[in-house]
């Protein structure tokens, strides 16, 4: 459960608009797209970190009212922190190199392949 940012009324957390105000409150009327919104006096952009750093390109910015993006700057970002915690074993730091390199992996392994197909002819 939480609470609609509008009305302040107590509502399923996965709710795609307000069933009392009717606020858009998630993206494209998929629950997994949250969407923020704006207060009635405020814009969003004014504490988005995004507008801040200058790295925002909504067309709506700076006066924005709802937003997918919208990232509170006075809040950590929860991503960046989940990835720091997380333990960096070998295997872990393997896999990531080899997600980021899997283009070069897959070059490399077709080399190899043609290389055995032709020594094998
Ligand atoms: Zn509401």
């Amino acid at each position: 459960m939480t609470t609609c940012p509008q009305c302040q009324q107590l509502i399923n957390s996965q709710a795609i608009d307000c069933p009392y105000c009717k606020t858009t409150l998630k993206a494209f009327g998929h629950p997994g797209m949250p969407l923020s919104q704006a207060t009635q006096t405020e814009f969003l952009c004014d504490r988005c970190l995004y507008h801040e750093d200058d790295s925002c390109t909504y067309d709506k910015r700076p006066f924005a009212k709802t937003c997918m993006l919208y990232q509170d700057k006075t809040q950590p970002i929860l991503n960046e922190d989940i990835i720091k915690l997380t333990p960096s074993n070998p295997l872990t730091k393997l896999k990531r190199w080899s997600y980021r390199h899997r283009r070069m992996l897959l070059i490399v392994g077709l080399i190899g392949l043609s290389l055995a197909i032709a020594l094998s002819n």
